[in-house]
């Protein structure tokens, strides 16, 4: 199965596409990757989604990358004795150790840490910012805040401190609990919520121990106050919109996704825009002008991935909703504008072997015109340079690891298959010859070009690049 972009689609699985049949439907409407919400999903349903993601995987014989996403410490308020209370604009209200039911007064709230870290003047935003309080004063037990807007706290509501770094890591124990388990269920892929510092990716990638690779969720501002150092530390990086655009104005949020975009771009990092893409597919069949349009900015930007949340998880439109963005990220790559745009953002190489290479590799894909780059990558890393160069010719990369194809599927223009390795120069040509083909990128007569490292299996060696003929036996003609 070809796809006719070079975005990838990250699709959300939930009560509404958790079947076999549904996932097959989202993989075959274009869905390249799977999130798996552990907000949501127990270890038991974790596994059944993975098992039967790996299930249609084996049947269309392509790679599948499987996302879990790790809930993160995310903060709640406790309960109330009437379950909800109104409040006044103005009037006082107060954040309390205090397990009893709350009231109009007062609540609990169930987390030593914040009553710990916030001081006078910081925000409260409370159920995604309905409700937003300002700490007036705080003894360390209470926060006694002022209601700035907002009218309703209800039972077990969201807290987010856009002003307020807390001495917390990034894990909880449900977090650590879940990474064991999903590492075990061998995803592709751990997202982490909520991390504020580049330390807060530490215990995770000590846990995974390459296991898995890390996509650090921005969505709070700490975050993207150290972003250089994030994108340095993680695998790859998602604009997380939906608490970005809760902890700091909505305003900010298109630029500091263009932003995060740049810089993981220039990183050669996955970089993935998430959340409210298709918003209004939930309930109707077709999206907004506003949605297609800012599907379509990602995809301009030259993001790796966009992605489906309740679209996908829980809407009444799942396979419409990853069809749109198919045809969206189709029309817009072939706009005769889209290649001097995705251009405009092109990072230098570094100065090592894989980055020469793959710049020379594009300069002569796109020279001569040959059918494919293809590329020979057993960690990634040559894979994730080559799409670096974001090359107007299609890139076939051939992972000798099942694991390392289903982790790039989430890589821009990476269409990878699982192949054993080359057993020399002359296999490995002939090798991307027949592949090419197999995989409709290439015809007899055609032109690839190919990169490797040589000697073969020396992890991040790549030092080779090869201009191959198919001949007519679909083999290497030279
Ligand atoms: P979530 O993360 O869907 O897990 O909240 C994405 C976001 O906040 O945008
Ligand atoms: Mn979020």
């Amino acid at each position: 199965m070809k796809r006719n972009r070079r975005v990838k689609i990250l699709a959300t699985l939930g009560p509404a596409s958790s079947s076999e049949e549904m996932i097959r439907s989202l993989h075959e409407a274009g869905a390249d990757v799977f999130r798996i919400n552990m907000s949501h999903a127990d270890h038991d349903l974790m596994r059944t989604l993975v098992a039967r993601i790996r299930k249609v995987e084996a049947d269309v014989g392509r790679p599948i990358g499987i996302l879990a996403d790790l809930q993160g410490p995310k903060l709640r308020v406790g309960r109330f004795a009437e379950g909800k209370v109104s409040l006044k604009i103005g009037q006082t209200f107060t954040l309390d150790d205090n397990p009893e039911p709350g009231n109009a007064e007062r609540v609990y709230l169930p987390h030593p840490e914040i009553l710990e870290a916030v001081e006078v003047g910081h925000r409260l935003l409370i159920d995604d910012g309905r409700l937003q309080l300002e700490c007036v004063a705080t003894d360390k037990t209470r926060i006694e805040c002022k209601v700035v807007a907002g009218d309703t706290i209800s039972d077990r509501k969201g807290v987010s401190l856009p002003d307020t770094t807390l001495q917390v890591g990034a894990l909880t124990d449900k977090d650590r609990a879940d990474l064991d388990a999903v590492l075990a269920a061998d995803v592709d892929w751990v997202a982490l919520s909520f991390i504020q510092r580049p330390d807060d990716l530490a215990e995770a990638r000590k846990i995974a121990r390459g296991r898995a690779w890390l996509l650090a969720k921005v969505e709070k501002p700490q975050a993207v106050d150290r972003l250089d150092e994030i994108i340095e530390l993680s695998d790859a990086i998602m604009v997380a919109r939906g608490d970005l655009g809760v902890e700091l104005p909505l305003e900010a949020v298109p630029g500091i996704q263009k932003r995060i975009t740049r810089a993981c771009r220039r990183a050669g990092k996955p970089v993935v825009v998430a959340t409210q893409m298709l918003e209004s597919m939930i309930s109707a069949p077709v999206p907004t002008r506003a949605e297609v349009s800012d599907v379509s900015i990602a995809v301009y930007e030259g993001a790796d991935a966009i992605m489906l949340s309740a679209e996908s998880a829980a809407g009444q439109y799942p396979i419409d909703a990853v069809a749109t963005m198919d045809r969206i990220a189709q029309r817009v790559e072939k706009d005769p504008l889209y290649p001097g745009i995705i251009f405009a953002q092109r990072p230098e190489p570094e100065a090592t072997g894989a980055d020469a290479v793959s710049l020379a590799a594009r300069q002569m894909a796109e020279t001569l015109g040959v059918s494919a780059i293809v590329t020979y990558t057993a960690t990634g890393t040559t894979g994730l340079r080559t799409a670096r160069e974001r090359p107007q010719i299609a890139i076939l990369a051939l992972c000798p690891v099942t694991q390392t194809a289903r982790r790039l599927s989430l890589v821009w223009g990476l269409h990878c298959v699982i192949t054993e390795d080359a057993q020399d120069l002359d296999d490995m040509v002939d090798r991307a010859c027949r592949i090419s083909v197999e995989e409709k990128y290439g015809r007899a007569g055609d032109r690839i070009i190919v990169t490797a490292g040589v000697p073969l299996r020396t992890p991040g060696a790549t030092n080779m690049l090869r201009i191959a003929y198919i001949g007519s036996d679909g083999l290497s003609a030279v």
